[in-house]
């Protein structure tokens, strides 16, 4: 018998519920009771519907409030003590490590969050003490959700994030300068305690989590597996069996760790991101381990190619026979939306081709059933291959011209026609920009108005003209402050645009928009990514209409604003019938088109954005990263390459930390980089020195993301600061980022004093 399996799945359940029971009691307007109880009901409908899919191994300690890894920090008594010493009910003390707690008294902030290798998931840092200690909590998590679905009738396989994984992930906290890694010794006796209370629960199975295996790891690292992993496994029959599961990546890399392992019952690995690491892993196996195949993907939407999946199934089987393959999602399912049945507005042809978490769990069971009886699922895999094949032809997948126009696309439209130098000279004739230029990222306030027009806009409740006559109103506004504030290149604000990807997905051909399919993004918050299902391409102008009419109000240079190529991509759903590579050129292909026709329309000076440039970096150094690197920077040239030397091209990045990859961001050749650097360091700015960098940047002077007005003196001492490391006639002045987040005072008051600054120093030049 093949089994089936997933490894998690989604929390937010059908109507984002869990959000919605957060934030309330976040509000004091949900009791803890009741959040408590939203929280066993939503788990409880999640085994259900995995129970009712026929999944064989259903997950426990999947679900958490707010983040998994913060789960493991108080399952371990990790908490730092100023969250411990303020006393606060658990789930207080969770909410306050999550996301800062500001009230009654209290006031600490959150530990911090970063992505969850490279998805669009956060989770909070481990953050651990020189004198750390660990020890089991009372009434441990998993334990306790293991019981609460065994009551159900539901027999569940605890996940937990394994040890080298959580450590490796963790930090020193500030005021510590102790290495995670070095404190396992401590920690892993705690979780041979909670193997062993799992047992005597009634589990026997767990899975552990070691995603860190996909990364190069340092040898600290790779050496911890041996030891936390021997210890683990003398537990023998006093633990459940173990399934070590691996994700995102191959470990292809890392196989000399795998002996470490061999007590336990198997591993899992991601097959669709890494099918050729089949094989070599069967032969990794020892002579009675278990493979579990992770074939239907945790990461995206579409339904599964059946006919793939099998073949690799298959293949293992043959290597192992069937009772030693378990078939799996990729990773979790978290990744994912609830529900395809929620979607009312698919177009009925491409809703065929998509499958959401509750339909992925089907299709694991499905899998498992046909690579041993095919005919007892004979219409499941008949309907999903017709699926395949009408995706296939549709010719919404495929559009011959824009296919065309790729075979057209040539090595000289990626470049500029003269290098930067002989470029800026003629930008500054023709732009008139004094030294330390003022600028800002785009966006000013989204204001309550500007949502409640929007909304009437979209229902049909006032007309396009009425729509477009608000938007030029806000428009005025925008330039009649810039007027005010003496800014030198002004922008239109951004007021008609509701999100920086789906505004531009809405206006290009190639691309849906789901209602419901909403993924956890941390904490409470969730995004909805549109999602490329063809060929793309541009009908009509995008920005034309709005920059143009800025431009003609203005008496100063307006710089057009559009969301780059890479960062549309990743921001999206991609297709998995082509390589992204691909995709993003279609992309490119279509802004270029919208670079050139701003450029007609009197608009001299455009910003590209790709703020999502670094987080698509695969995961590990080597061919597959720079192969990422150079579609990525293509990409993006030949969106903006094709313009007159005389013509500025900017671009911005929320980020300062380019050590890594500063060759592809001098390469992209853009004119002006705007970039984060007010709460980074500005020692990162020497990169720049360091490589001698020609062309211009303007490093964030001030943090938009808080209401604070800074003080001139402090935009004066942090140019100060950047002109230790970037020459005059380089720097520019502006925010960190977009301004949409912000009240109006507040984006006044602070610029004003970012003017006032840069005056200062164009006096001292
Ligand atoms: N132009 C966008 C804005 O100002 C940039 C947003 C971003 O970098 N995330 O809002
Ligand atoms: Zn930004």
């Amino acid at each position: 018998m093949v089994q089936s399996s997933v490894l998690g799945f989604p929390r937010i359940g059908v109507l984002r519920d869990l959000k919605k029971a957060n934030e309330a009691y976040w509000g004091d307007k949900l009791s803890q009771a009741d959040l408590l109880a939203e929280g066993k009901r939503l788990r409880l409908a999640h085994w259900k519907i995995q129970k009712d899919a026929g999944v064989d191994i259903i997950p426990s300690n999947d679900f958490a409030h707010y983040d998994h890894i913060l789960d493991h920090i108080q399952l371990f008594n990790a908490v730092p003590e100023r969250y411990t010493s303020q006393k606060l009910d658990p789930i207080d003390e969770y909410f306050a490590m999550g996301r800062g707690h500001q009230k009654g008294g209290v006031d600490v902030p959150a530990l911090e969050m970063v992505k969850w290798f490279d998805s669009n998931y956060h989770y909070v840092k481990p953050t651990l003490q020189d004198n750390q200690t660990f020890s089991l909590s009372k009434d441990p998590k998993p334990v306790r959700e293991f019981l609460e679905a065994k009551e159900a009738g539901i027999h569940t396989r605890p996940v937990l994030v394994g040890p080298v994984s959580f450590l490796a992930l963790g930090k020193a906290d500030r005021g510590s300068s102790v290495d995670p890694i070095t404190l396992l010794d401590k920690l892993v006796p705690v979780y041979v305690e909670l193997l062993k209370a799992l047992k005597a629960a009634g589990a026997d199975s767990v899975q552990i989590d070691e995603p860190v295996l996909v990364y190069d790891l340092r040898p600290e690292i790779k050496n911890a597996f041996k030891p936390a992993y021997e210890a683990i496994g003398a537990l023998g029959d006093a633990a459940p069996s173990i399934i070590v599961a691996t994700y995102f990546g191959d470990i292809v890399h890392n196989f000399d760790i795998l002996p470490a392992f061999s007590k336990l019952k198997g591993i899992h690995v991601d097959l669709v991101r890494n099918p050729e690491q089949l094989e070599p892993v069967l032969k990794q196996l020892g002579p009675s381990q278990t493979l579990s195949a992770g074939v239907v993907d945790g990461r995206n939407i579409w339904k599964n190619n059946f006919q793939k999946s099998i073949a690799l199934v298959q293949t293992a089987i043959k290597a192992l026979g069937p009772e030693r393959v378990i078939v799996s999602t990729s990773s979790s399912l978290l990744h994912t939306p609830h529900t395809l049945a929620s979607e009312k507005k698919l177009p009925a042809e491409v809703y065929e081709w998509f499958s959401f978490a509750v339909e992925k769990v089907k299709e694991v069971a499905v899998l498992a059933k046909a690579v041993v009886d095919p005919e007892a699922v004979r219409a499941e895999l008949d309907a999903n291959a017709a699926s395949w094949k009408s995706r296939a032809e549709s010719s919404r997948t495929n559009d011959p011209k824009v296919k065309e126009r790729q075979a057209q696309v040539t090595p000289e439209m990626h470049n500029r026609k003269s290098p930067f130098d002989s470029r800026y000279a003629q930008q500054k004739t023709h732009l008139k920009l004094p030294l330390f230029p003022t600028t800002t990222i785009g966006s000013f306030p989204q204001t309550q108005e500007i949502r409640v027009q929007r909304n009437k806009f979209t229902k049909g409740e006032i007309s396009a003209e009425q729509y477009d006559d608000f938007i030029k109103k806000e428009i005025d506004l925008a330039i009649s402050i810039q007027d005010e504030l003496d800014l030198d290149v002004y922008v239109h604000g951004e007021p008609e645009r509701n999100d920086m990807v789906q505004y531009f997905g809405e206006r290009l051909t190639g691309y849906v928009f789901t209602t419901h399919a909403w993924v956890q993004s941390y904490g409470s918050r969730c995004v909805r990514p549109p999602i490329i299902v063809g060929d793309i391409s541009r009908p009509a102008p995008m920005t034309v209409k709005e920059s143009k009419y800025a431009a003609s109000v203005s008496k100063k240079p307006m710089k057009g604003m559009l969301t780059g190529p890479v960062t549309c991509l990743r921001w999206s759903f991609p297709r998995d019938d082509v390589h992204q590579s691909v995709q993003c050129q279609q992309l490119a292909l279509a802004l270029r088109d919208e670079v050139v026709d701003l450029e007609k329309n009197g608009i001299f000076v455009i910003q590209v954005d790709e703020p999502a440039l670094r987080e698509g970096l695969p995961l590990r150094k080597g061919s597959e990263r720079d192969a990422y690197l150079q579609w990525a920077v293509d990409s993006f040239k030949l969106a903006t390459a094709g313009v007159e030397d005389s013509t500025q091209i900017h671009s911005h990045f929320c980020y300062s930390e380019f050590q890594d990859f500063f060759h592809a961001i001098a390469a992209l050749d853009a004119d002006v980089l705007s970039i984060e650097n007010s709460k980074s360091d500005a020692k990162l700015l020497k990169v720049f020195i360091d490589e001698a960098y020609p062309r211009h940047i303007g490093p964030g002077v001030y943090d938009i993301h808080s209401p604070r007005i800074p003080a001139e003196a402090e935009f004066k001492q942090r140019i100060q600061e950047m002109l230790q490391f970037l020459r005059p006639d380089q720097l520019w002045i502006n925010p960190d980022c977009g301004l949409k987040t912000r009240k109006w005072d507040e984006v006044k008051g602070a610029l004003t004093h970012m003017v006032n600054a840069a005056k200062y120093f164009r006096e001292q030049y």
